[in-house]
């Protein structure tokens, strides 16, 4: 007998949370639960289906720990896609979508940043209306009193290495108690690998009794937001690419730049303020280097002939990776 915990987007709108509950059986499979409860049917007609899209194996290295102060991790974590009671892809279920449009052409890069929280405030922010000393310290800081967290963090990088998840880094933020970290992945894998890794984080902080805060300006203040950057790249830009090319798929962007920010992120008007290293919602620029951009041509794109990829800093760190994902090539393939 193997522990499957399925781990699925709930229907709670403007922004999708996720659920698991735990299966011991020889082999996962198609699972039913109570969407009356999570916001995905009514309770005359509850049940929905959970149809497992992604395996995550045994993170049981975890428990190897010795102390037995870290309960374990282990079993294989399932990522599901809802369907109703049809076996048709139900409203919430934006991943079916997605899947439909972006082959494994497509590359994408996740910078994925969020607050610690505990006692209502950010981890190691003091109590009452006291604030941290002004930002500067922290990003990629070390020591006590310039970073909050980490062993959360550690732990969460070793599981997701461990999982397969493709995390290809992480780091502490500009404001205290916040951090970042990447993802990597091509087509639809990307936005599972996304939010398993969120999934795995909050269970983690969850252990310590922190927990995960993904709104996009938690802070108000001279306090960064969290953004949910995303880098990627076709075939055509990872070869034959051109300054050509890489313009006019901005341009193209920025001719869908509203209906972009309706699926980048709820709340992030309050973090696209033209501050903290971001555009305005209302502009849409794009630029070499630029960081005050909505879209970002990276120098290594440009020293290498044109040839890369692309960083859309729009999303807000709460945004649906496959909801991103959908746009963008949508966008560019007028698919
Ligand atoms: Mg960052």
């Amino acid at each position: 007998m193997n522990k499957f915990e399925y781990v699925w987007l709930d229907g709670y709108r403007p922004t999708q949370s996720l659920r698991s509950k735990v299966k011991v059986d020889d082999y996962a499979d198609m699972w039913a639960f109570d969407g009356s409860s999570t916001q995905q049917a009514t309770g005359g007609n509850s049940d929905c289906l959970l149809n497992p899209v992604a395996e995550y194996k045994t993170l049981d290295r975890i428990r190897a720990d010795a102390t037995q102060t870290r309960p374990g991790l282990e079993g294989t974590y399932v990522m599901c896609e809802v369907l109703d009671a049809d076996n048709e892809p139900h409203p919430s279920n934006t991943r079916t979508h997605c899947q439909n449009l972006v082959s494994d052409e497509w590359w994408f890069g996740f910078e994925q940043e969020y607050f610690m929280y505990k006692d209502g405030r950010p981890l190691g922010w003091p109590e009452g209306k006291g604030k941290p000393r002004p930002q500067g310290d922290y990003y990629c800081g070390v020591g006590e009193g310039n970073v909050v967290g980490r062993e959360i963090v550690d732990r969460h990088t070793e599981a997701c290495m461990n999982a397969d998840i493709g995390i290809t880094g992480t780091n502490a933020e500009v404001a205290l108690g916040q951090w970042e970290f990447q993802v990597l992945g091509s087509g639809i894998r990307a936005g599972d690998d996304l939010w398993m890794a969120r999934y795995i984080l909050q269970r983690i902080a969850e252990m310590k009794g922190v927990s995960i805060n993904f709104q996009p300006k938690p802070q108000t203040g001279d306090w960064n937001g969290s953004g949910m950057h995303t880098n990627f790249s076709n075939e055509q830009m990872r070869t034959t690419g051109g300054q050509n090319i890489f313009e006019s798929i901005c341009k193209v962007l920025g001719s869908e730049h509203t209906s972009a920010m309706g699926v980048y992120g709820s709340g992030n008007e309050k973090r696209l303020t033209g501050k903290h290293e971001t555009q305005n919602i209302k502009k849409f620029s794009y630029g070499k280097f630029d960081r005050g951009a909505s879209i970002r041509i990276p120098i290594a794109t440009v020293n290498n002939n044109w040839v890369g990829y692309l960083e859309d800093r729009r999303p807000a760190s709460n945004a649906d990776p496959y909801k991103v994902m959908r746009h963008i090539v949508e966008t560019l393939t007028g698919g």
